[in-house]
């Protein structure tokens, strides 16, 4: 029998540009020291469900009932009444041109991110994704084969995109822009002016617009979002992506969707891709999509926590109030999402890695953050911290990030 060799069980080349760190070595450092039996505060993932935020019974009722009688495959874009509760809730929100043939469920975005860059990339090919990103989308992009091109998001400017430098990094082999809003990790929400102007360069330089708008009602101080798609119109392709995971808090039941608007038959070529891929995975859990009419259907219960005196509104201005007052820290107060995305003086605290400060931070004080390099943020200097646990918790936190700080230095 032949020996085995190292070489036989190596990873595809594929793989060498693709990062997803903010499930890296800090989370295994994470995961060991529970196992040896420490209590680990978690700041790391947006995973509303284990905070104690519990899904609306609406949504857990009806994917129970439908157990029994989804036991086959589903057509491969997704059940019929759930695509036409998506574009039923998207014509609500003043999105008039989409079709229920344009609407595809997924499990979870995450699914519906790969599948359309898989359908689109070819290697030349390179597409806008913010800095910082969700990095999904970066690694997505590398897993594609094209290449990730990181526009500016100003962190002077409240973390809104930098125009002038997005529109300076387009080339020939621009495809297409990616727009997260609310954005992960910064927190930033979008005006409609900006939306405009990014519809309007997407125009000019015939691209796609990928609009991950899953922490559409995660909204703050009154702020409130605009949906990409009401901007682009029948002349810019855009692909909206959203789903339960976060306003519904069933991130376990993995239930998104893509809606797809803009000029069709000049995009019949990607759409047959996105088909093609689509079919190949046969079709998303069924019994999740049963839950999306149930959810945009009801009552909004994420109204609620939202609002000052609402749960998530009140951790996050514990987290903002709490960020700033740490000597070396800063952070911009979110308008939408689950994070904040703060700063750190590096000088005041020789940080040359930041993963390293993540790492001693867990070691240290038994609290996970994800390091900000995680987001593909050029400098070691920021760090993503998670407003999902409760106000004791946070504050508990802070203070323990506090201590750790007041007598840290990397190098
Ligand atoms: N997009 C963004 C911006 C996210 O933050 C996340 C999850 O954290 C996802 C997509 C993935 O969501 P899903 O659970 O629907 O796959």
């Amino acid at each position: 029998m032949k020996g085995f060799s190292v070489h036989m069980f190596r990873q595809s080349s594929k793989l060498a540009n693709v990062l997803y760190d903010i499930r890296g070595p800090v989370l295994e450092e994470a995961q060991a020291m529970e196992a040896a039996g420490h209590t680990i505060l978690k700041l790391n993932i947006g995973n509303p469900a284990p905070f104690g935020f519990e899904a609306p019974e609406a949504i857990v009722q009806d994917i129970s009932a439908n157990l029994p009688v989804t036991q086959g495959y589903s057509d491969s874009r997704g059940i019929l009444s759930a695509r036409r509760a998506v574009v039923q809730y998207y014509e609500t929100r003043g999105i008039h041109n989409l079709s229920t043939d344009e609407v595809f469920l997924g499990n979870g975005v995450s699914e519906l991110i790969t599948l359309s860059l898989q359908a689109l990339c070819n290697p030349e090919d390179e597409i806008l994704v913010p800095g910082p990103d969700y990095p999904l989308w970066t690694a997505s992009v590398a897993l594609s084969g094209g290449t990730p091109v990181h526009y500016r998001c100003a962190e002077e400017n409240a973390w809104q995109p930098d125009l002038e430098d997005l529109e300076s990094r387009i080339t020939e082999r621009t495809r297409g822009i990616v727009v997260i809003n609310p954005n992960n990790p910064t927190g930033a929400v979008y005006s409609k002016e900006t939306l405009q102007k990014i519809a309007e360069i997407a125009r000019r330089h015939g691209l796609i617009v990928f609009s991950d708008e899953i922490y559409e009602k995660i909204t703050y101080n009154g702020v409130e979002l605009v949906n990409m798609a009401t901007l682009t119109g029948d002349d810019v392709l855009c692909l909206t992506f959203s789903g339960l995971s976060k306003a519904y808090r069933v991130a376990g039941y993995r239930s998104g969707w893509l809606a797809i608007t803009g000029p069709l038959d000049e995009a019949h070529s990607y759409l047959e891709g996105i088909k093609l891929l689509a079919n190949m995975r046969m079709c998303s859990n069924v019994p999740a999509q049963h839950a999306i009419q149930a959810a945009l259907g009801g009552k909004q219960s994420i109204d609620d926590l939202v609002l000052p005196t609402g749960r998530l509104g009140a951790q996050m201005q514990v987290a903002y109030e709490g960020l700033n007052s740490i000597d070396g820290v800063s952070a911009h107060r979110a308008d939408g999402a689950l994070y904040m995305f703060a700063k750190l003086d590096v000088e005041k605290f020789g940080i040359t890695d930041d993963e390293q400060f993540a790492l001693d931070l867990l070691r240290e004080q038994k609290i996970l953050v994800s390091h900000g390099t995680a987001f593909n943020w050029p400098r070691p200097d920021h760090f993503r911290l998670v407003t999902l646990p409760s106000v004791e918790v946070l504050t508990e936190a802070l203070e323990r990030l506090d201590t750790f700080l007041s007598g840290y230095r990397q190098v």
